[in-house]
């Protein structure tokens, strides 16, 4: 099961497509244009080249990896989806956990004036302490995660800071630079597939980079406080996590730095805005309900 948050369609939006839609057929115009070129000054070539449909097909399914839109990133991050079920990733059906961990995204996202994509939030069963975010609003967590936290406002943080690496789209950073180390990247792009592969690669393979790390914090920390989470939540989970000796989490190997991400947002925690929650730490709205957490998350 699925959550899926959707933006509310809005005048601007509709003006975005159309200047995308515009910005595509100027695209699609200057590609005509380039393979009319090509033919007329290499006949010979032209023989042994793709069809007219073919080169006009692959014209519309590569990726610009340096200015992908929103919808391109969210097909990406379906893409990816499949890739990762077609790997073995299950997911956790109960309905219980999936609508708990869709509220506490949507109040977050509600509340933090995120880019308009849809966000698509799972849980996968796996006893393993790890969330990971791909692209195109596409989070996933794991029910060993889910169970390692305390409360509602410990798992908050982790949405929030993944919420952080979709927003901040560093999934596709990564896969735009490992493209380009390993010389795949032409000036034409990459097709759909290339783009989703290198991706599950880089997610399974590689840990996040520790600037990436302090960037999602930063919106995860924005998002708790704007939402009238308790912020301890995130400082409490990590150092929860940091204790946990020769059981070291695969969130913290996936996600680096963990001690200086501790004192950075203690830091903000201390001198930077606050919330309501500071003042007043009502158990249930500031997510410190335990026992409301339990039952949430009883049949994973
Ligand atoms: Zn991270």
């Amino acid at each position: 099961m699925t959550a899926k948050l959707s933006p509310p369609a809005s005048p601007t939006r509709r003006h975005f497509f159309r200047k995308v839609w515009r910005q595509r057929l100027m695209c699609g115009v200057l590609a005509l244009v380039t393979a009319v070129s090509v033919m007329a000054s290499s006949p010979v070539k032209v023989a042994q080249a793709f069809p007219w449909q073919q080169l006009l097909f692959q014209g519309l399914q590569v990726i610009q990896l340096s200015n992908i839109s929103d919808r391109q990133e969210v097909a990406l991050g379906e893409q990816m989806h499949q890739n990762l079920l077609s790997r073995g990733t299950q997911l956790e059906r109960g309905a219980d956990v999936n609508r708990y961990v869709t509220d506490i995204g949507r109040r977050l996202l509600e509340s933090g004036g995120q880019r308009r994509i849809p966000y698509r939030l799972f849980v996968v069963r796996n006893p393993q302490v790890n969330a990971y975010a791909t692209a195109g609003g596409h989070v996933y967590f794991t029910t060993g995660l889910i169970r390692a936290a305390s409360n509602e406002a410990e798992l908050a943080s982790v949405v929030g800071h993944e919420i952080g690496h979709i927003e901040e789209r560093h999934l596709i950073k990564q896969i735009r630079q490992a493209a380009l180390a390993q010389g795949v990247a032409s000036a034409a792009g990459l097709n759909r597939n290339q783009v989703a592969s290198l991706g599950i690669d880089l997610l399974i393979n590689r840990p996040q980079s520790r600037s990436d790390e302090f960037e999602a914090d930063a919106v995860g920390l924005r998002l708790l406080r704007s939402a009238n989470y308790a912020r301890s939540g995130m400082t409490g989970f990590m150092q929860k996590l940091l204790q946990a000796g020769s059981r070291t989490p695969t969130f913290l190997s996936t996600h680096p730095a963990t001690a200086d991400r501790l004192a950075a947002l203690d830091r903000e925690i201390r001198n930077g805005p606050g919330n309501a929650c500071d003042v007043n730490p009502d158990p249930r709205s500031c997510g410190l309900d335990v026992a409301y957490h339990q039952q949430m998350t009883r049949g994973i």
